[in-house]
C-alpha cells in the first residue's frame, strides 16, 4: 500500500449496521475534515481525470458530489451532477436500475453532455455497482463517451467490478 493510500484508509471510519442492521456504512466525513487526506485524494481523481483524457467529471449524488467538484476544478474540466431523479429543474434524461428491493431512478441534465466528451464518473464507494452502472448508461444515453469509473473505494466482496465490465466496455475502473 502506497502512503496516499494509508492516509486515506485512516482517515475513513467505519460504522456497522448503518443505515440498516447487516450495512458496514464507510463513512468519509473524517477523511473531508482532514485538509491534507482531502487534497491528496482531489489531486488523485484530478490525476486520473487527466490520465484518461476527460474533459468532464459527472459526480453521483451525494458524496461523488464532494469528492468529483474539486478534482474537476483541479483538472481543469467542468463538473455535471448526476441527482436522484425528481431534483434537477431543466430537461433531464432518466435512467432506472434495480436495487436489492425495488427500484430507484436517477438523472442528469440533458444539455449538460453531448457527443465529444469524455466522462470520468465519481463516487465515493462502490458496492453493487448498480448506480455506477446506470451513470454510465445514462452518460452513452447522452452521445458522451467514458473515460473512465474513479472511486474512493471498492467494496470487492460484492462484485461490482465484474457487474461493470459489460458497461465499462474498456474505460479504466480505478478504486484509490
Ligand atoms: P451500489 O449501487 O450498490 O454500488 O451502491 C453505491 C452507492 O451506495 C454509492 O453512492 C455509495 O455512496 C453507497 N454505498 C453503498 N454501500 C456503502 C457502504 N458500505 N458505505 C458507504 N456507502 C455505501
Amino acid at each position: 500500500m502506497t502512503g496516499i493510500q494509508e492516509l486515506l484508509l485512516s482517515r475513513i471510519r467505519e460504522i456497522e449496521d448503518h443505515p440498516e442492521p447487516g450495512v458496514r456504512f464507510k463513512d468519509i466525513t473524517p477523511l473531508l475534515a482532514d485538509p491534507e487526506a482531502f487534497a491528496a485524494l482531489t489531486d488523485a481523481l484530478a490525476d486520473i481525470a487527466v490520465r484518461t483524457g476527460a474533459t468532464k467529471i459527472v459526480g453521483l449524488e451525494a458524496r461523488g458530489f464532494i469528492l468529483g467538484a474539486p478534482a474537476a476544478v483541479r483538472a481543469g474540466i467542468g463538473f455535471i451532477p448526476v441527482r436522484k431523479a425528481g431534483k434537477l429543474p431543466g430537461a433531464t434524461l432518466r435512467q432506472a436500475y434495480d436495487l436489492e428491493y425495488g427500484s430507484a431512478e436517477i438523472e442528469v441534465h440533458a444539455e449538460d453532455l453531448s457527443a465529444g466528451d469524455r466522462v470520468l464518473v465519481v463516487d465515493d464507494v462502490l458496492a453493487t455497482g448498480g448506480t455506477a452502472e446506470a451513470s454510465i448508461q445514462l452518460v452513452r444515453r447522452a452521445g458522451a463517451e467514458v473515460a473512465g469509473l474513479a472511486v474512493l473505494m471498492e467494496l470487492a466482496f460484492l462484485q461490482g467490478r465484474a457487474r461493470l465490465e459489460p458497461a465499462l466496455a474498456g474505460a479504466p475502473l480505478t478504486a484509490l
